[in-house]
């Protein structure tokens, strides 16, 4: 029987490529992201299909609870099974933290760290029935690290690192996985918006002197949803062209 995989935010950016990239593997793939128009604008439905898999489109606010619910139960009715869930939804909304707004550090707090909560949960709850299942959480360097600017956002990606941790410890026995990735800086529309400066200095600081692509990200987040990563859990790996070493 064919497997399935969620990846939560996939029309575009790094959750666009992990879907064509385990279409390319095998799994049929629930795209999610807010709303379907994103989809019809580059077709990654359609690329998805071209691999000889199945693949459909369902819209839910990630940061809602109640949305995660009916999205988990709409697409374990239309698949059976839900083996892989990518947990890539995620937003920046930077500033310094002296002159940050509340509403600002709610904001992405509930769309990269609460997600995963929801996300997990009722995944989660599939999986502990099917006694499998692969759970990869999209963290971020600025997570490990810290970043000036991104009070909201380091953490949000710190605390989907530690859920990443407790969700191995409590879902392991039943043979399911949890792992994090923490991409470093990868050229898409969410670094597009750094200014010259801020990316040349974030360079400056990269062993391998360029930005990472979303093809290099998938390629980790396809080997933790593989059978070669059965025996891998609860770890965060770093994929930032040697950021720190
Ligand atoms: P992106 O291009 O901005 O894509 C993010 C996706 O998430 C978009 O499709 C977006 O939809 C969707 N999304 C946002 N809020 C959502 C919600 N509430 N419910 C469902 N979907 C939602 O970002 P990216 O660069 O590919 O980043 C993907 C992940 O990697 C994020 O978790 C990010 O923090 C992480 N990351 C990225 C980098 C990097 O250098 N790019 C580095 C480290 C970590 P809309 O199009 O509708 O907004």
């Amino acid at each position: 029987m064919s497997k399935t995989a969620i990846i939560t935010g996939s029309s575009r950016g790094i959750g666009a490529a992990i879907a064509l990239r385990l279409a390319e593997d095998g799994f049929n793939i629930a795209l999610n992201d807010l709303n379907a128009g994103m989809f019809e604008n580059n077709g990654i439905v359609y690329k998805c299909r071209e691999f000889g898999v199945e693949a459909e489109i369902f819209c839910a606010d990630v940061s809602v609870y109640d949305e995660c619910e009916s999205l988990v139960k709409a697409v374990k009715e239309r698949f059976g099974t839900i083996d892989a869930l990518i947990n890539n939804a995620g937003i920046t909304r930077d500033g310094l933290m002296a002159r940050m707004p509340e509403e600002q550090y709610d904001s992405v707090i509930a769309v990269n760290q609460k997600s995963v909560f929801n996300m997990m949960k009722h995944t989660g709850n599939v999986m502990l029935r099917q006694k499998s299942g692969r759970i990869v959480n999209i963290a971020s360097v600025a997570g490990l690290y810290g970043n000036p600017g991104q009070i909201n956002y380091s953490a949000s990606k710190a605390a989907v690192i530690g859920m990443t941790k407790t969700a191995a410890k409590e879902l392991g026995s039943r043979g399911i996985t949890c792992n994090a990735v923490a991409p470093g800086f990868i050229q898409t529309p969410m670094t597009d918006k750094l200014t010259d400066e801020q990316k040349s200095r974030m360079l400056e600081q990269v062993a391998m002197k360029r930005y990472g692509t979303v093809e290099e990200v998938a390629g980790v987040v396809s080997f933790l949803v593989s059978d070669s990563a059965s025996y891998v859990t609860g770890q965060t790996i770093e994929i930032s062209g040697g950021l720190s070493m």
